[in-house]
């Protein structure tokens, strides 16, 4: 088994715990903590994806 290291998108530290990432318009994104996620998603709103059911009637 191949274990492959990824780094903090934001802060560019090992990510220890994968269940902190975000899909953007630019791919999967890993993060190392859910602060640096939330910090990356104020910063970067036009890469998020929009919601699945963000519908108009
Ligand atoms: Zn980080």
């Amino acid at each position: 088994m191949q274990s492959i290291k990824k780094e903090c998108t934001l802060c560019d530290l090992a990510v220890e715990i994968s269940g902190f990432k975000l899909e953007t318009k630019e791919g999967l994104q890993h993060f190392c903590c859910e602060g640096c996620l939330s910090i990356y998603r104020l910063l970067n709103p036009h890469k998020l994806l929009p919601p699945l059911n963000e519908k108009k009637k």
